[in-house]
Order: C-alpha cells, then sequence, then structure tokens
C-alpha cells in the first residue's frame, strides 16, 4: 500500500488524486486530448530536453492517465506505475525491456494463451528463449535458470488451471541469481494478493478485467521501480506505443473506485458455487484457489486474501459434451475475458488457449474437459440454478 493511504479500501478511492488542483471536481476530470500546448518555442524545447515538468503529447502523458498511474502504483505498494492500451501491451512492453537477442526467459508452466504467442514471436524473431517450469520447489527454479535468463515470468494463480505459485520461494532463488520476477497480478488484483511485498520487482495486469471490473475497455499496468519504470516509459511504450486512451482510464478510475467490495462479493460468491461444484456427480475435479483440501493451499493462505472470483472445473464426458454443457446456460454468457459483473464461462481449449499447440496445452493441464467460470456479481443462488439445469 502506499504512504498516504493504509487501507485498499480508501487508497482506491482517494489515491493519486486532489480535487484542490483541479476546481473542485470531485471525479478526476478527463483530459480528452492528444496534444498540450506550450507559451514559448524555448518552452518546448525544454520540455523535450526533460530540463522543464509538463506534459508534452498524450503518448508520453497525460494528466487523467497519470491519476491512474498513481494510484495502481499505492495500491499495488510499489514507486511507479504506467498505463497501456491492453494487458497485452503491458505484457510485451515489460519483456521487451527485459531481453534483448539470444536471452532466456523462465516462465510458470501455465501462461495466458497471447502470452504464450507472444514467446513464440520473440523466439522465431529474435531467438529470446524461453523455457516452463513447475515451479513447485526451489531446485526445480534453480534447476532452470540459465547464464542468460534475464527474466522470471510467473502467473499465479495460473489461467486457466488455477494451480498456485509460491512467490516468496521463488523471489529467494531469483535473489541469488540476480534475475528480476514478473508477476501477472490480473486473477488477484492488489486487493487479493500484493507481490511487490514478496520481494518480486514488476507486477502487470490485464486491466480490461477486474480492475475494470465492467467489461467496457481493453487496458493493461505495470507497477515497478521508478527506474525501470521511467525506463520502459521512454523505449518500449513510447516507441512502440500502446499507450490507453484517456477516456478508458477515466473509465478505469471509475471501475477501481468499487474494487474492494466487488472483489469481495466476487470471493463470497465463488466460495458458495465452488462448495456446489465439489458435489455435482457430473464434475470430475474442481480447481479454486479458496479449496482448503487442496495442496495448493497453504500458497493461497500465505500470499492471498482470499479464493478470488476465478474456478475452473472439468466435466465428465468429451468435448462435446463441454460444449453442450456451454450451450445450455442460460443467465451465465459463453465468453471470453473475466472479472466483470456479469458470470461469464469459457471453454480454454478451443478459445482463450487454443493457439497452444494440443500436446504443450495437455501437459500445462488443460483439456478438453476443461471449463473456466469468472464468478459475477449475481446472486450466487441464481447463478448456481443456471448452472444446475445446464448439467
Ligand atoms: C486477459 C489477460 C491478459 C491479456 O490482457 P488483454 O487486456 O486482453 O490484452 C494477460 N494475462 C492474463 C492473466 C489475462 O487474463
Amino acid at each position: 500500500m502506499g504512504e498516504k493511504y493504509k487501507h485498499i479500501e480508501t487508497a482506491v478511492i482517494h489515491e493519486g488524486y486532489d480535487s484542490k488542483e483541479h476546481l473542485g471536481s470531485l471525479t478526476t476530470p478527463l483530459f480528452q486530448t492528444s496534444t498540450f500546448t506550450f507559451d514559448t518555442a524555448e518552452q518546448g524545447e525544454n520540455r523535450f530536453a526533460g530540463l522543464e515538468d509538463g506534459y508534452i503529447y498524450s503518448r508520453l502523458g497525460n494528466p487523467t492517465v497519470r491519476v491512474l498511474e498513481e494510484k495502481i502504483a499505492a495500491l499495488e505498494g510499489g514507486e511507479a506505475g504506467l498505463a497501456f492500451s491492453s494487458g497485452m501491451a503491458a505484457v510485451s512492453a515489460v519483456l521487451f525491456a527485459l531481453t534483448k537477442a539470444d536471452d532466456h526467459i523462465l516462465c510458470s508452466k501455465g501462461l495466458y494463451g497471447c502470452t504464450f504467442g507472444l514467446l513464440q514471436l520473440m523466439e522465431e524473431k529474435y531467438r529470446i528463449t524461453h523455457d516452463f517450469c513447475e515451479m513447485e520447489t526451489e531446485e526445480q527454479v534453480r534447476g532452470m535458470i540459465r547464464p542468460n535468463t534475464t527474466c522470471i515470468y510467473v502467473e499465479t494463480p495460473i489461467n486457466p488451471t488455477m494451480k498456485m505459485i509460491d512467490l516468496a520461494m521463488v523471489m529467494k532463488v531469483a535473489k541469488e541469481y540476480g534475475v528480476p520476477v514478473v508477476v501477472d497480478n490480473t486473477f488477484s488484483t492488489p486487493y487479493l494478493q500484493r507481490p511487490l511485498e514478496f520481494g518480486c520487482d514488476i507486477v502487470l495486469h490485464s486491466a480490461t478485467k477486474y480492475l475494470c471490473g465492467h467489461g467496457d475497455i481493453v487496458a493493461g499496468l505495470i507497477v515497478g521501480k521508478r527506474d525501470f519504470i521511467n525506463q520502459v516509459a521512454m523505449t518500449t511504450q513510447k516507441d512502440i506505443g500502446g499507450v490507453i486512451s484517456p477516456f478508458d482510464a477515466w473509465l478505469l478510475l471509475r471501475g477501481l473506485k468499487t474494487l474492494p467490495i466487488r472483489m469481495d462479493r466476487h470471493t463470497a460468491n465463488a466460495t458458495e458455487i465452488f462448495r456446489m461444484l465439489k458435489e455435482h456427480p457430473r464434475v470430475k475435479a474442481v480447481y479454486y484457489p479458496g479449496d482448503v483440501e487442496s495442496q495448493d493451499y497453504r500458497i493461497t493462505e500465505k500470499q492471498m486474501k482470499s479464493g478470488g472470483g476465478m474456478i475452473s472445473f472439468e466435466i465428465e464426458g468429451t468435448k462435446q459434451d463441454a460444449q453442450k454443457f456451454l450451450n445450455n446456460l442460460k443467465l451465465i454468457k459463453i465468453a471470453v475475458s473475466l472479472g466483470d459483473a456479469e458470470t461469464l464461462i469459457q471453454h480454454p481449449a478451443t478459445m482463450t488457449h487454443s493457439a497452444i499447440p494440443k500436446e504443450s496445452r495437455e501437459l500445462m493441464g488443460i483439456n478438453d474437459q476443461l471449463i473456466r467460470l469468472s464468478v459475477g456479481l449475481e446472486s450466487w443462488h441464481d447463478i448456481w440454478t443456471d448452472l444446475e439445469q445446464a448439467f
């Protein structure tokens, strides 16, 4: 958490913004502008030279976006933040900043489908290689770090298998080798898990999901040390250009204010749905970080506030049975993305993770029976009634 507000419920609302600086406007003004005028040619020169503070052009910084960046930095307990046009723009800006040709990235054994795609592109075009590591023990991590490893990239819980990775353990090994650790915190948000508190170097988000919470934008965020964030801002963000629009930043600021109460309801609903799924005869297995009986629960207890709103489960039968189940749903929407007010369901093998070759996919634990559920904010009774009739 930032210095100013000790409690996240207050910080999501007040951090990064002072109405006194904006004519008393209660909410952050929307600076919907591409560029900023200079009083004189010399002022323009000084701003470009970094001798004078002030805005230049919205790809290099915008006041609405700046409030968002300060807020996410405080929520994650980091020095500085940076906003992007999508989660993937954030992932690629970070990975390109941390690597050069012939480097190596060590990854958790499951990754978001497009992150996997990006790693393949980096390998084909720039010989930046990667390996997937189980990351269950220190020895496993130590054994796979190479002399040219310049980044450890982790998702926890892993999308969509919900496997957990012990961040303190990974950090211990990473520190021995001086390798920076990047954590995709999309599934947890800083309300449930703050990787920087475990010593991780960079946190990133698809802000499209829980941080926005209303399913109306695509956006990304990163948080880390000020030097690193400045470096990304002036290289892979400035020159590749995946910046957020001021309007999307404004919507994100609006969504963030209710993050804690939304996350509490997502968790409460998911806890009930998990309990019901576990009992259902057509469900072979259920994966949920809040499952007190699972192997991974000791990690949940150590690093998460609660299990969150994402559940995956395997249904008895074939791919066609899984698809039929989805088609039977009435209230729950078939859609990728997650963290919205609406309960969303998807079939990772044919949707979010379909670009991953079947063999790699199955090694990651994604079979044709696996279904991913983003439990929404409706009454859990209505969510369960819909799931039950679809079985
Ligand atoms: C959605 C997602 C991304 C990609 O974010 P976009 O905003 O869709 O570009 C990255 N990581 C995880 C875990 C995601 O769920």
